[in-house]
């Protein structure tokens, strides 16, 4: 796709697009600026550090960077951008005058995507700079599929498993409470079996954008962990904050009124949970957390559904 059709068809995706022009001269800034005024949202910079400084606050889809430049050279914000975590997918394109081949080399070498000779053509450049923004948006877009569940649009489990390792050592370092939740929808092969697997679909809909209304910190995840199972992590919650949000999911799902003619505690859809809350240790790890919430979730199924059990290790 080139990028007018990816801006048309991910709209909510994309906020507008930014780009950050990097010159030691302020002449051609203010050419490169007259290229791409009223396209793209422009920022600038005239020294290496306030480029670098620029990307981190500021994250631009794109940095145009001239190469010679006083005190910190364009390789090098190059090369400290790459090496930053927070920086290192911004698109990089030099735009140098010196057009020798071990230029460009090096320049590849250190993470570039492209080079423009100066004097700029402003035909050439825009060009350029709409296909890189284009190869950006869609790794973005390849980067947030890879973590999100394709039918309910909460976490999958892959992005479960790293928030999860995250969280624990997290909480160890601070010395705060951990709490895991896993719970599953109450018959949920026989809410099939009556009503079909698009009606089933449309269930786990439902459900997952429900838990994710009932958690609202933005430290809190939502993951699909299997078919009907759902896992929760709460960071820094202690065990009554956990059984306070255990309930209200609780609830909230039940508010729904999904019809379950089949359900064993019908008359609507519901779920049991289990949930285990923990101050981590070094004694103790991540896999243990998931057992014993399995075990809860296993203990409210096998005591009757829809209800929560808990424990505190
Ligand atoms: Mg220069």
């Amino acid at each position: 796709m080139n990028l007018d059709q990816l801006l048309s068809a991910f709209p909510h995706l994309v906020g507008p697009l930014r780009i950050l022009i990097v010159d030691d001269q302020p002449v051609n800034i203010r050419v490169l600026h007259g290229v791409f005024r009223g396209k793209f949202e422009v920022l600038m910079a005239t020294n290496g550090e306030q480029a670098i400084a620029v990307c981190r606050s500021q994250r631009p889809d794109i940095v145009l960077l001239d190469v010679v430049m006083p005190d910190i050279s364009g390789h090098e914000v190059c090369r400290q951008l790459k090496a930053d975590p927070d920086t290192k997918d911004i698109p990089v394109i030099f735009v140098t005058s010196q057009a020798e081949d071990s230029e460009e080399a090096l320049g590849f070498e250190i993470g570039a995507v492209d080079f423009i000779s100066k004097p700029v053509n402003p035909v050439t450049v825009l060009a350029r700079v709409r296909t890189h923004l284009a190869l950006k948006l869609q790794n973005d877009l390849l980067r947030s599929m890879a973590m999100i569940d394709g039918l309910t649009a909460v976490a999958n489990r892959r992005n479960f498993d790293n928030a999860l390792t995250n969280s624990w050592r997290r909480c160890l370092r601070d010395g705060a409470p951990l709490s895991l939740v896993l719970l599953d929808l109450d018959c949920f092969k026989q809410f099939n079996d009556r009503y079909g697997h698009q009606a089933g679909d449309s269930c786990l809909v439902a459900v997952a954008k429900t838990l994710k209304l009932a958690l609202r910190r933005p430290d809190d995840l939502v993951a699909r962990y299997g078919g009907e199972e759902f896992a929760c992590i709460l960071p820094n919650t202690d065990a009554k904050g956990a059984a306070n949000r255990g309930a209200s999911m609780r609830e909230q799902v039940k508010a729904l009124e999904i019809e379950h003619a089949d359900s064993q505690v019908g008359p609507f859809v519901s779920i049991s949970v289990g949930l285990v809350t923990l101050v981590p240790h070094a004694s103790t790890s991540a896999e243990m957390l998931l057992e014993a919430a399995d075990q809860q979730l296993y203990r409210a199924k096998d005591t009757g559904r829809d209800r929560v059990c808990a424990i505190e290790l």
